[in-house]
């Protein structure tokens, strides 16, 4: 195993010191960096724990803002009836993710740092259309989730960097949004493909906004600009969803690897959009099973 310095911050201002001062990374929870320290592949020689920052653990309501701190774990989510009212796209994502004791320690904000493509909260985030605030001794920049997450473990972070928050709108009622994974077991298990959709209705029961975003298959988690224009304006049901899920494949370029050949995560990514479609469908009071 590396060998590795290990500090701890007790106060954003200690953590942005040590950052500077060491040229560290932060950690949060540890549930990847232990992972990649353990295959000797953690990008840095010094480790600054920020686990115990209380101004960075948060839910807040701001009328139809929804603000996340970076070190909300899993459990908070699920514990938190605003999310589950707000976003039962995320509540979805994560129940799917790991173990009790991964969901007790993995964070938000670690999910979208480490930039996996296959990482579960992010496709209901981009479907969320979700901006994340960076911040270091230097100031503050927001950004749209899309925007930095820039290829697999790449994100557009600078030296001394991190992510303090993650923040979405809720979209106006009647809406819903869902999310679906495809997994190679129920548990513990990393996504073969996943997709997040969000719908909001219009008075005549139309689409007003369609959103839709897919994982594991893209080197980052990506949104289908292609499947939301089908969506705009459009009655919901199983043909609209259908002319969706056909033209998300635009927007997607899958790889074959030990979990799935790229044309079987393609064929499986076409189904999981309508599911998704109907899940939201129905979250916004919808008819189900189209
Ligand atoms: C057994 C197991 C099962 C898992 N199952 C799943 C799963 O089903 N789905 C899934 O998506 N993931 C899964 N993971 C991966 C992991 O739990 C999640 O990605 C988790 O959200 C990472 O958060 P963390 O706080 O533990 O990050 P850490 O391990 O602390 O950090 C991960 C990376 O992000 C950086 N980082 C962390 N926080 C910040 C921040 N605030 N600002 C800047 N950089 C930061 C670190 O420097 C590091 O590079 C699993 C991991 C394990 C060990």
């Amino acid at each position: 195993m590396q060998e590795i310095d290990f500090y701890r911050a007790d106060s954003l201002d200690d953590l942005y010191r040590l950052l500077a001062e060491t040229g560290g990374r932060v950690i949060a929870g540890g549930t990847d960096a232990l992972v990649q320290m353990q295959r000797d592949a953690f990008p840095a020689a010094v480790v600054i724990d920020a686990s115990r920052i209380a101004d960075l653990r948060y839910i807040r309501e701001d009328g139809d803002r929804i603000e996340i701190g970076a070190l909300t774990t899993y459990a908070d989510l699920l514990a938190s009836s605003l999310v589950r009212r707000a976003a039962p796209s995320l509540i979805a994502a994560a129940e799917t993710v790991g173990a009790p004791q991964t969901r007790a320690r993995g964070t938000l904000g670690g999910n979208i740092a480490n930039a996996s493509p296959a990482g579960d909260t992010l496709p209901p985030l981009l479907a969320l259309d979700a901006s994340v605030t960076l911040s270091s001794a230097r100031g503050v920049r927001i950004l749209p989730l899309g925007e930095v997450l820039r290829g697999p473990r790449q994100t557009c972070l600078e030296p001394g960097e991190i992510i303090a928050s993650i923040a979405f709108r809720r979209l106006p009622q009647p809406s819903g949004s869902a999310f679906i994974k495809l997994s190679n077991r129920r548990g513990m298990s990393i996504a073969v493909v996943s997709v997040a959709a969000a719908l909001a209705l219009d008075a005549a029961g139309r689409i007003a906004e369609g959103r839709v975003a897919l994982g594991a298959v893209a080197p980052t988690a990506v949104r289908s600009p292609a499947a939301e224009s089908v969506l705009a304006g459009e009655v919901p049901g199983a043909e609209t969803f259908r002319r969706a899920a056909r033209a998300a494949l635009d927007d997607i370029a899958p790889i074959g690897d030990v979990r799935a050949t790229a044309a079987y995560r393609r064929e499986a990514a076409a189904r999981l959009v309508v599911r998704a479609l109907n899940g939201a469908w129905e979250h916004a009071g919808g008819r189900a099973g189209a």
